[in-house]
Order: structure tokens, then sequence, then C-alpha cells
């Protein structure tokens, strides 16, 4: 490798920008920082600038801008501030810039993964709502920019390993039978059913094997995580929802398994720290050192799996039929998810009810076809009104 790589980290203060910047800090002589985002966590913002003193630091407006530069000066560091998505596009999209870490979460980190998209950068794809939002115009743009579009979700990754590297042939031509997406079925996996009425935001986020963010945390839980995970597969791998099957693996060991028409399954396995898929995807195709400890097998002792249970995960269900729908079903089903997580996470709904207003939004739009991106901002749109209507019928 020549030179020193130029990394713009989107959603730098969440957890996967910090796993990020964990593992680019061990690499000074590979990666240096282009730029950092924050949205309201201005203060570890700073705290990073101050770290890693990148060209160029975002937040999304005027007044975190002056606090986030005051600081800056004070701290005496140059690093430009820049404001909005407009702030987030520039970059994502600057000519300097190698490589993009998307790790927004939710709808907001569309338009500025896209914009890396455009702008030929290679992309490392945490923000997985951005792909499941705007599928196949996601991957035309990757198509046409020709950018290098690697996965971080921990799952991908191990498939993106397990893969032949000509993949992108078609799975049947490289004698791919199907994908085994493995999922750890989250906190409530054993929770009798009759107690998720009850259970709160804590519980839900109190993931068993992964230290995440709140709203994918709440994902994985419910495995609404696990749909949009089947989502992102089919369009990572170009796989139909039926040939990707969903297993459930508690220990998150196994990240995901290949099965090939030979009988022959490859497996990625690994402790469950996102240091390893970010490492991989920084470094592809070289490896890296990630500082994640070594898998000790004999402490683990064994691997267990189960499959499934719709009816305790009813958002998987709900997920499996947006992918088979396809044109905006996604972008709906993410819509209201988003808009239901946040209602749970405030308190204003029942864990149960995230899934009952997804459904009811995905019943009462019929499926339009989205060949540009205005129909995908559309989508999003109409599915966020119709949630909040749920809300406001249900006075809360
Ligand atoms: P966090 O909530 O920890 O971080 C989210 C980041 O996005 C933060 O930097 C946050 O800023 C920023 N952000 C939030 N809202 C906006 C907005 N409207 N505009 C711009 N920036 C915003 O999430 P995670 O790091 O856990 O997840 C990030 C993405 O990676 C998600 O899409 C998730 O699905 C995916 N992912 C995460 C995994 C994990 O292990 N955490 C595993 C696999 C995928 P601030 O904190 O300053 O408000
Ligand atoms: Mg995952």
């Amino acid at each position: 490798m020549s030179r020193v790589q130029q990394i713009t980290v989107l959603g730098a203060t969440g957890s996967i920008g910090l796993s990020t910047l964990d593992v680019i800090a061990r690499h000074p002589d590979r990666y240096q920082v282009f730029a950092l985002t924050g949205f309201s966590r201005v203060a570890e913002l700073l705290a990073l600038c101050v770290r890693h003193v990148p060209r160029f630091a975002v937040v999304p407006e005027a007044a975190a801008a002056s606090r986030l530069q005051e600081g800056l000066l004070a701290a005496g560091l140059s690093t430009q501030v820049l404001v909005g998505e407009q702030g987030l596009c520039e970059v994502a999209s600057a000519p300097e810039v190698d490589a993009v870490m998307a790790a927004i979460v939710g709808a907001a980190g569309l338009r500025p993964t896209l914009a890396a998209v455009e702008a030929g950068k290679k992309i490392l794809l945490a923000n997985k709502e951005a792909l499941v939002m705007s599928g196949a115009l996601f991957m035309q743009a990757v198509g046409k920019s020709g950018s290098v579009l690697l996965p971080i979700d921990s799952e991908h990754n191990a498939i993106f390993q397990c893969m032949p590297a000509d993949f992108s042939r078609g799975l049947s031509q490289v004698g791919v039978r199907r994908i085994l997406l493995t999922a750890s079925g989250g906190p409530f996996r054993q929770t009798p059913l009759a107690e998720l009425e009850h259970v709160s935001p804590e519980q839900a986020c109190a993931h068993p094997n992964w230290s995440m963010g709140r709203k994918i945390s709440v994902d994985s839980a419910s495995m609404m995580n696990k749909g949009l995970e089947l989502i992102e597969a089919c369009w990572l791998f170009d796989a139909k929802p039926s040939q990707v099957e969903v297993v459930v693996h508690p220990q998150s060991v196994i990240h995901s398994l290949v099965d090939y028409v030979d009988g022959s399954v490859l497996a990625q396995l690994g402790n469950p720290d996102m240091r390893t898929p970010i490492a991989n995807a920084l470094a592809w195709p070289e490896r890296i050192d990630s500082g994640v400890a070594p898998l000790d097998l004999f402490a683990i002792a064994r691997l267990d799996f189960q499959a499934p249970d719709e009816q305790r995960f009813p958002c998987l269900r709900l997920a499996r039929q947006a992918a088979e729908a396809g044109d905006s079903a996604p972008a709906m089903l993410n819509a209201a998810n988003e808009v239901a997580v946040s209602a749970f996470l405030e308190r204003r709904i029942r864990y149960p009810e995230i899934a009952s207003i997804i459904d009811e939004v995905l019943s009462r739009e019929p499926v339009f076809a989205v060949n540009e991106l205005g129909a995908v901002f559309a989508a999003d749109a109409k599915a966020r009104s119709l949630a909040e209507q749920w809300l406001q019928r249900n006075g809360r």
C-alpha cells in the first residue's frame, strides 16, 4: 500500500464511529481522519477532534457549530466546521477522501452515503437503512460510479468473507445455494410472551452479546434488525429473499454462513466485536490488527442453533413480506419502524405496538414503483405520516 488513506467517518460519535476510530488509531501509518460528523453529542465530537485532528467536522446546525468552533479554537485546532446535510455530503464526497465509513443511524444517512457512492469512494456500509430504503437505486449508483461497497454489518461482512471473489456473476453461477444469516435472538428470545407487553426500553437495549446504539438495539430485540439485514443481504449479494434463511444462534460467534451446492458450508467466526468487520473492510483485501482478542473456542464450548419464532418476532415476518413485495415496501417498513422505535424509546408505546404500527402502515398503503430518489423519500414520508396517525389515534 502506497500512501496514507484519508477517511471520513459519518456518525463518528456513535458506537460504530468510535469502534472505527479505535481501529484507525492503531494504524497511523495507513489511515488519517479527514472528517468526523456528529449530531447531538457535540462535546464528544470536540473530544474526538482533539484526539484525531480531522480537517473537517460536521454538526447539524449553527448553534452547535459555534459551540464546536469555540472548543476547537481553545484547543488550538484549525479543523473547519461545516453544517447540516450539505456539510455531510461535502465531507463524504471531497476529492481528497479515499474511504467513507457510513455510520449515521437511519434514513438520515441516505443522502450523505449516496454522495460518497456517486463520488466513487470506497464505502464501508454500516448504515443498513440507507440500502434498505433505496436498494435498486443505491446498487445502480454503485455500479455507475465504480465505488467499492464493503459491508460492515457483522453478518454481511461474514458472508462477504465466505463468498468467492467473483460472486457478482450471480449466486447460482458461483455455486451458492443459500445464505444462512445468523441472529442472536436478542434479550427477549426466552421472555414469556405475556411479559413482552411490559418490557422497558432499558431491557430492550440490554443486548446479551453486543454493545450498540439504542435504535439498533431495539431492532435487535424485535428482530426487525434481522429483517432489515435480510433485505440488505438481497441487495449486497443479488439474492432472492427465499435464498436467505435466518438462523437463531444465541452465542453470536458464527457471524453468518454460505451454503454451496456441493454441500460445503463456509462460516466466519469471531468474538462479537465490531472492530473485526471494520478492520476487515478498512484494509480489504489485506488484513490488519483490530485489537480484538483471539477467539477462545474452549471457553465458548458449545454453539446452538434454532429456527426463528415468528409469533414472538412479528417484525421479522413483516420485513420478509416487504422484501418480497419490493419497490416502495422496504422504504415504508424502515420509516414506520424508525417512528415506532423512537416512540417506544420515548415510552409513548408498548413494545408489541412497534409491530402493530408497522403492520398497519404497510397494509394501508399499496406498494408503488421507486424509479428515482424522490419516490424513495415519498415512501419514507408517507410511512412516517401513517405511523404518526396511528400514534395520534391511539392518544400517544
Ligand atoms: P449510534 O446511535 O451509536 O450512532 C449513530 C450516529 O449517527 C451518531 O454519531 C449520531 O450522532 C449520528 N446521528 C444520529 N442522528 C443523526 C442525524 N439525523 N443526522 C446526522 N447524524 C445523525 O448508532 P450505531 O453506531 O449503533 O449504528 C450506526 C449504524 O450502524 C446504524 O445504521 C446501525 O444499524 C448500523 N450498525 C451498527 C452496529 C453496532 O454494533 N452498533 C452493527 C451493525 C450495523 P450523535 O451521537 O452525536 O447524536
Ligand atoms: Mg448485524
